[in-house]
């Protein structure tokens, strides 16, 4: 017969992981469905080099860091891991539990929490054509995965939010040069940040679109075309990075029989959805005020962990802190 997990928790981002977590601590066998072959969601995938600054008791971290934390922090507790795993479907099996249908083998369990953020996501991608060359040998990348692969070489960042504005600091000390080119005079990121950037030697060209790409020898020529005057201009650098945001899909998500906001799944103060049994935390719920990150979502899944193990074995006792539990 088939494993009945405790919990099975769809999605391996960072809330999903910190729900194992908590899971472990109540002593739940737990197992994490991701459909990627990492762990981390949208942080370790879309963003692994950015800092970031706000999560309580850190003083700022690199995403990837806070990942590899929080996957150490797990091994506490040694949850199954399914990756490269995508769940299709969710099945009510007669005695109330639920048979999870993957693109792998089906896994039981007798509750399940909807960690999947936005869905599969990709990267919103230049609206002209180019050689497809220039994205396979890295000379035009969509996101950064390895910072130092930049150290002394020029770098055009193209895009004006938070993570562009990022992207421009970290990279600053690194590389050879450093240019942004964003379509409007204003960025969206942190003001403190933005003005950073502003006192530092990254070149801002605004408000310019671009417009064209094309090898030049060894290096890339990146034409950019002036908003309104449509002036065009040139500009060689050894790589481009996109940083235009990104899509995500969760239309799987209409396929489960879940009470949907949009592509959000509508949650209550605990965590439930209009499914017994079925909670949801993280980037994927909605409810009044809901706000998408990481401690948004560490809040979260404690509630549904706690709500989860209360329906599964009404008789357990509520959370103690953890120092009782490790001690
Ligand atoms: C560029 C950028 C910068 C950001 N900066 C910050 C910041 O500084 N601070 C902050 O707090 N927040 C930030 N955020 C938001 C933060 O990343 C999200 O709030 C957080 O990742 C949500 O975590 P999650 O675990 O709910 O979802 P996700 O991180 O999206 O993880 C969901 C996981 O579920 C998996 N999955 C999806 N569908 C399935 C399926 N059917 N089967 C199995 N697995 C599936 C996905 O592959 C993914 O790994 C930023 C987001 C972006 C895009």
């Amino acid at each position: 017969m088939a494993h009945k997990y405790d919990l099975l928790i769809i999605g391996g981002g960072p809330v999903g992981l910190f729900a194992a977590y908590f899971a472990g601590m109540r002593n739940a066998d737990v197992a994490i469905v991701e459909s990627l072959p990492q762990l981390g969601g949208q942080v370790a995938a879309l963003f692994p080099e950015k800092n970031i600054y706000d999560v309580g008791g850190i003083p700022g971290i690199k995403a990837k860091d806070l990942i590899k934390n929080q996957v150490t922090q797990l091994q506490a507790f040694s949850p199954k891991i399914f990756l490269e795993t995508s769940v299709k479907d969710i099945e009510e099996t007669p005695d109330g539990d639920y048979l999870v249908q993957t693109n792998h083998d089906p896994i039981t369990a007798r509750a399940i929490i909807i960690a999947i953020g936005n869905g599969a996501f990709a990267p919103r991608r230049l609206a002209f054509d180019y050689d497809p060359q220039l994205d396979h040998n890295g000379t035009v990348d969509y996101f950064i995965s390895d910072l130092e692969a930049c150290r002394g070489k020029k770098i055009a960042i193209a895009g004006g939010g938070d993570s562009a504005v990022d992207y421009a600091l970290a990279l600053e000390p690194i590389a050879a040069q450093v240019t942004i080119i964003h379509r409007r005079d204003q960025f969206r990121g942190l003001e403190s940040s933005v003005t950073k950037m502003q006192n530092s030697s990254v070149n801002i060209k605004t408000p310019f679109l671009l417009n064209s790409l094309a090898q030049a020898d060894d290096q890339l020529a990146v034409t950019l075309k002036r908003v309104k005057t449509n002036d065009l201009e040139t500009l060689l650098v050894d790589k481009l990075i996109v940083n235009y945001g990104f899509t995500a899909d969760s239309r799987i998500l209409r396929q489960w029989g879940l009470d949907l906001k949009g592509v959000k799944v509508k949650v209550n103060t605990r965590m439930e959805t209009n499914r017994p049994k079925i909670y949801a935390i993280g980037d994927a719920v909605d409810y009044e005020g809901k706000l998408d990150l990481i401690a948004t979502g560490y809040g979260e899944a404690p509630i549904a962990v706690t709500t989860a193990l209360q329906a599964v074995y009404p008789d357990k006792i509520r959370p103690a802190h953890s120092t009782s539990l490790f001690n």
